[in-house]
């Protein structure tokens, strides 16, 4: 019989649920079953397998509040944003039900006649998908809309921490008429043992992923001997550049849902705050008024706006990042002490570059200030880092702005936007933020291969 694990309260570790804890053995069995289904699904009408995503779509809308509280619950963020997130999440259903029937090919003269040039567009397979724990619907529905509307049967791991939000997905894709075994869920505390053994398995086809960059790289490891198609969203360090020219307020409004939404936990978060020195004391003054008074508490409870962070352990890390800021030289605006898993807002001016907290992945509520000069130096400082998936700017000179877009080293740039997020737009990163995209009109091809097919001229 399969074993099961506790799904825990991420306030008090209370126990939310069961999973099943399924072996390495057992996960292979689920992919015979997504390799049975591969052909019939790839072959169901375009028009049928949109109307299952587009039906999904309208029964996760309706069941928006059942979604946000378990949502809630398991990850601790507000119910208001789990809200956000189940609208956000259920439009990637909507989208990719819309793309499922503009898959196309091409038909081209070939320059020097004699033949003609066909391509034609064929679901890559089945797939493994592999989510985090901080959008629990989101990152899923990214990969499973696409995947769907190609024709691609789907294994879709959540991580460990938040697995409830996945099986009510996969109840209410089975309510709207998907056909079983085209998408399964799976669950397992022995995750790495797992992923190699259906990475192992040359029936897998596709990899996508989105979690931190450590194990993205052993993922594309894994995917080398069977050159599975991968597709990785992995960690950021967004920049978030506010030019003297700025409209402060309004760069303000950006910052908290920057730096906020999601208690910072998001990889798109706001990490790094460069401020023009002319403009730095008035806008530190302003965001540390707003990020002091922001509520925290249980994600249930009415008016709040923060939640806990995932566990202990990421409370700790947090902490000693505000804590190496501090010793480095860095002013504690406020914020700064948590209490159990929560932590509080917090704003730290002054910041040296050589900090940890500038230079790692926070995903925690903490915004560090450091100020530039000049327009040089604050590309330098932004570009400075391995990372590469969103940058924000705030300026009102279109010069600037065109300059600037052009020479940030990120694969998203919100211009006068605290949000890029947008199922109609291509996510993803560059450098050690990975590769492939999500949403927009290029996430349906990481799910298509092409065929090429040359016919001699009639
Ligand atoms: P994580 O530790 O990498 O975990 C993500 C997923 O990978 C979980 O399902 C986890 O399963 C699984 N996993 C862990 N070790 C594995 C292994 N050896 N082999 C295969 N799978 C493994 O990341 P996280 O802490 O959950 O999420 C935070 C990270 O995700 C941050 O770096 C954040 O920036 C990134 N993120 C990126 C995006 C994006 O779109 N670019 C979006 C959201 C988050 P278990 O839970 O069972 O361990």
């Amino acid at each position: 019989m399969t074993e099961t694990f506790d799904v825990l309260d991420p306030v008090d570790g209370a126990v939310l649920g069961q999973v099943p804890d399924l072996t390495a053995e057992e996960a292979l069995t689920a992919l015979d079953v997504a390799v049975q289904r591969q052909h019939s699904w790839a072959t169901t009408p375009p028009r049928e397998r949109g109307e299952i995503l587009r039906r999904a779509f309208e029964l996760v809308s309706e069941r928006s509040d059942e979604f946000a509280e378990t949502i809630s619950l398991e990850m601790g963020k507000p119910l208001a944003e789990a809200r956000g997130e189940v609208a956000y999440g259920a439009e990637f259903l909507r989208w990719f039900s819309e793309e499922a029937v503009r898959i196309r090919g091409s038909w081209l003269t070939a320059p020097a006649g004699g033949s003609r040039l066909l391509t034609v567009k064929k679901p890559v397979g089945p797939c493994l998908f592999i989510t985090p724990w901080n959008f629990p619907l989101a990152m899923g529905t990214r990969k499973i809309g696409p995947a769907l509307a190609a024709g691609c049967t789907a294994l879709v791991k959540p991580a460990s921490a938040t697995p409830l939000t996945m099986f009510k997905l996969a109840e209410v894709f089975a309510e709207a008429g998907l056909p079983e075994g085209v998408l399964q869920v799976v669950t397992t505390r022995s995750t790495g043992e797992v992923t190699s053994a259906l990475l192992a398995d040359p029936r897998l086809r596709k990899i996508s992923f989105t979690g931190s960059t450590a194990v993205g790289k052993e993922l594309v490891r894994g995917s080398a001997d069977n050159l599975q198609r991968v597709s990785m969203e992995l960690g950021g360090n967004a920049p978030f550049l506010v030019f003297a020219d700025a409209d402060i307020d309004a760069a303000v409004d950006g910052a908290m849902i920057a730096k906020m939404r999601n208690m910072g936990e998001a990889c798109t978060a706001a990490n790094r705050f460069l401020v023009h020195a002319d403009v730095a004391e008035e806008f530190t003054a302003k965001l540390a008024a707003r990020m002091g008074g922001l509520r925290v508490g249980r994600g249930q409870e009415d008016g709040v706006d923060v939640g806990p962070l995932i566990d202990a352990h990421a409370v700790e890390s947090v902490q000693q990042l505000v804590a190496d800021a501090v010793a480095g030289g860095a002013r504690l605006v406020v914020g700064g002490e948590p209490d159990g898993n929560f932590f509080p807002p917090t704003v730290l001016a002054d910041v040296a570059p050589e900090a940890r907290v500038v230079r790692e992945e926070i995903f925690g509520p903490v915004a560090p200030i450091s100020t530039f000069r000049t327009e040089q130096e604050a590309v330098d400082a932004a570009n400075n880092t391995e990372y590469g998936l969103s940058a924000y700017l705030w300026t009102r000179d279109l010069d600037r702005t065109l300059r600037l877009v052009e020479s940030l080293d990120f694969g998203m740039v919100g211009v006068n936007t605290g949000l890029v997020s947008n199922p109609a737009a291509p996510f993803g990163g560059v450098k050690a933020s990975g590769f492939g995209r999500e949403g927009g009109f290029e996430g349906i091809e990481e799910y298509l291969d092409t065929t090429y097919v040359g016919i001699s001229a009639p």
